[in-house]
């Protein structure tokens, strides 16, 4: 007789997947169980929290026997932020579990035949590798907190070094807490909408090592700035101190405008040969080392021979763009927020690369438009949000029929549904699938991909 699987019990279960969210994924002879703070490979006894008919959830009341992939964590707050799922998960491990979950997509989801998935390109030393920070600042027990929002929650766990940001984040938190505590500053409430300073974001340019700190406040002046700038500046890499002005309420972080209280406007940071410059407003990959890595493969699959007319949708703020505007005769972008349309004009100046031209629009809907004008492409690079691309744009590709497809992706369920699309509707053939580790400790993946005609 089949047992029956009831809330409340108790259950030995072996971890043989994780999630999305780096949730651990076990079985019960056919039905299936997610279990959070747990790891691939673990024994664990669970308490069921939830049935359904084919699955449930549970809650691990014993380690019976741990992953053999277990690594000392390094970080001292783990799971309290709700981040890095997977920082007790051995590197190597994550790093295969990402190729294998991209194998899973193309194969079950695209049905995509003899595709081979290349290793993840990982990092070297997977830490303080994020080159953007944004921390809430709230009163936490009468006491000025800056950290990261617990969970499903607005309160604020208190971060003193984060093993993912930038060394000197830490320093500059100190600062900037001491500051407010000693000029008793008022600090941001969620319920009220009172209160001056809500978030504190910091950016760095990592190759030149400068840093830009942003204070955003609900209202236009922050009293004493000029000792906030002081001490900051005794910190030599702080070359712009900026304050955002945000007086809406609502749970995004940043308002429209800024006011520099010391240095630039933007610092710069360099991806390969190319500079860019990066404002407190504009979108930039948040990981510079594997971004070059990622650009490289994108410059690598696109094959170019200085003939080409090359198409960039999604372009973002023309990183990918410039990359290939280097190789291409011409290089042309598409984006749908004009501020980063702009961006990517100013880049292109900055690194002075003169065979681009940028559109502000919809990826389907401009392209489709100039291929009817007679704008044709030799190869397309497409690097679309998480839903992937939208069917018009896959349709356009099918039409203009480009000789090579290059497909950067941060989602491989949405890559795989247009992989089939493109292998099955539109005479493409997988010729190369290269995930490449941009966020390690997370459960996120990017992959590229390489399709011919
Ligand atoms: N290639 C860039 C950005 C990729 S992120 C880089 O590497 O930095 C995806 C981008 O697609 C975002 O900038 C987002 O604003 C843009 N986007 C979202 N929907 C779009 C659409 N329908 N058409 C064009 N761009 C879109």
């Amino acid at each position: 007789m089949k047992e029956e699987i009831q809330k409340s019990q108790h259950y030995e279960i072996k971890i043989i997947d994780m999630g999305e969210g780096g949730e651990g994924i076990g079985k019960i002879n056919d039905f299936t169980v997610f279990i959070p703070d747990v790891l691939l490979g673990d024994r664990v006894e669970v308490c069921l929290t939830k049935v359904k008919k084919s699955y449930g959830f549970g809650k691990m009341v014993r380690l019976i026997e741990p992953s053999p992939y277990r690594q000392e964590g390094k970080c001292v707050q783990e799971k309290e932020c709700g981040g890095c799922q997977f920082q007790s998960l051995n590197y190597c491990k994550q790093l295969e579990w990402k190729r294998k979950k991209v194998e899973n997509c193309l194969t079950r989801i695209g049905k995509i035949e003899n595709v081979t998935v290349a290793p993840t390109l990982g990092m070297e030393e997977p830490y303080h590798y994020r080159n953007k920070a944004q921390y809430p600042i709230r009163m936490v027990d009468g006491k000025v907190e800056i950290g990261f929002f617990a969970p499903k929650s607005r309160r604020v766990i208190p971060v003193t070094d984060c093993c993912i940001q930038h060394p000197i984040n830490s320093q500059i938190i100190q600062r900037v807490k001491d500051f407010l505590t000693q000029y008793e500053i008022s600090i941001y409430n969620d319920e009220s909408h009172r209160g001056l300073v809500r978030h504190l974001m910091i950016k760095t340019g990592y190759k030149a090592q400068d840093v830009m700190v942003c204070l955003v406040i609900n209202g236009k002046h922050m009293p004493h700035s000029e000792a906030l700038v002081e001490s900051l500046k005794e910190l030599p890499e702080i070359k712009s101190i900026v304050l955002n002005h945000h007086t809406d309420k609502t749970p995004v972080i940043l308002g429209k405008d800024c006011t520099v209280l010391y240095g630039h406007e933007s610092i710069t940071e360099q991806i390969g040969d190319l500079k860019f410059k990066v404002s407190p407003l504009a979108f930039f990959q948040v990981n510079p080392t594997q971004t070059e890595v990622l650009y490289q493969k994108a410059l690598d699959f696109a094959e170019l021979t200085e003939d080409e007319i090359v198409w960039d949708a999604y372009c973002g703020i023309g990183t990918i763009s410039l990359f290939l505007a280097q190789k291409a005769k011409k290089v042309y972008g598409v984006e749908i927020i004009p501020e980063a349309i702009e961006n990517a004009k100013e880049n292109a100046k900055l690194n002075g690369l003169t065979n681009t031209e940028f559109y502000a629009g919809k990826a389907e809907e401009i392209i489709p438009e100039l291929y009817k004008k007679g704008v044709v492409a030799d190869t397309i690079v497409v690097d679309p949000p998480r839903k992937g691309c939208d069917e018009k744009l896959l349709e356009t590709l099918k039409v203009m029929a480009p000789q090579k497809i290059v497909y950067v992706s941060c989602d491989p369920a949405t890559l795989a549904r247009d992989l089939a699309y493109l292998t099955k509707e539109a005479g493409y053939s997988v010729e190369e699938v290269q995930p490449v580790d941009m966020f390690p400790h997370s459960a996120h993946i990017e992959t590229i991909v390489k399709l011919s005609k």
